[in-house]
């Protein structure tokens, strides 16, 4: 099967309210220049320096979205460029992510990293820390940021119910955030969750974005 092939199957399978974040990490340029020729546009990467230098190299109409963990440290090489950044889990990356835009003169939108599975290594908040986080006031002076949804992984297993428990309690934790007043950095619409191996069980239980690699460029 090739690039545009398991492209164009995958995109026929997901509903039209489902955005698809092609997951392109540790693979090559023309790998990436394959799957935009199939006419994908949005690409997933989880190490900025990769990121930014795939961005260099490939048409400038691509949406590059940052799915990894983020170290402040960084976020500065992709403050001018990145469209979307799914893993934020602390306040200090957001006010970092905010003061870096700022010096871009952009708005950001980034997704809040929810800790969904059993497993305890996996980044994220729980609820408590997501309430904290915004409704803290240096959160809601934050100007060049806007918080537009909510991201989680599942534990890596085979049982599909824990998975779609799992997917279930973000969904839940997501519609009661949609239920608030919108602000100019506060629009919670998109909920990133399933890749290739629970994407179809992330769509059933509410997903509006998949994040899929391996299915589409093969294995790692
Ligand atoms: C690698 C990765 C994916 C894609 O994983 P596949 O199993 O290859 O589809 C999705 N989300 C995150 C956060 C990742 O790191």
């Amino acid at each position: 099967m090739s690039i545009k092939n398991n492209l164009l199957e995958i995109q026929a399978t997901l509903p039209e309210h489902v955005t698809l974040v092609a997951v392109s990490k540790t693979k090559p340029v023309p790998d990436l220049q394959e799957a935009y020729d199939a006419g994908q546009r949005i690409f997933g990467e989880n190490k900025i320096q990769e990121m930014a230098e795939k961005s260099e190299q490939l048409p400038k109409d691509i949406a590059w979205h940052m799915i990894g963990h983020v170290q402040t440290n960084k976020v500065k090489f992709m403050a001018g460029f990145v469209s979307l950044i799914h893993g934020v889990d602390s306040l200090k990356l957001l006010e970092e992510i905010n003061k870096q835009a700022l010096k871009n003169n952009r708005i950001i939108d980034c997704l809040l990293q929810m800790h969904i599975a059993e497993e305890e290594t996996k980044f994220g908040l729980n609820e408590e820390e997501l309430e904290a986080l915004l409704a803290s006031p240096s959160f809601q002076g934050l100007n060049n940021i806007r918080i537009s949804g909510l991201m989680g992984m599942a534990t890596f297993t085979e049982n599909k119910e824990q998975i779609r428990k799992e997917f279930l309690y973000l969904k839940t934790v997501f519609d009661a955030l949609a239920l608030r007043p919108k602000t100019n950095n506060f629009a919670p619409e998109i909920i990133s969750m399933g890749m290739s191996g629970d994407y179809q069980i992330a769509i059933e239980c509410g997903s509006t974005m998949v994040r899929i690699g391996s299915s589409i460029f093969g294995n790692r």
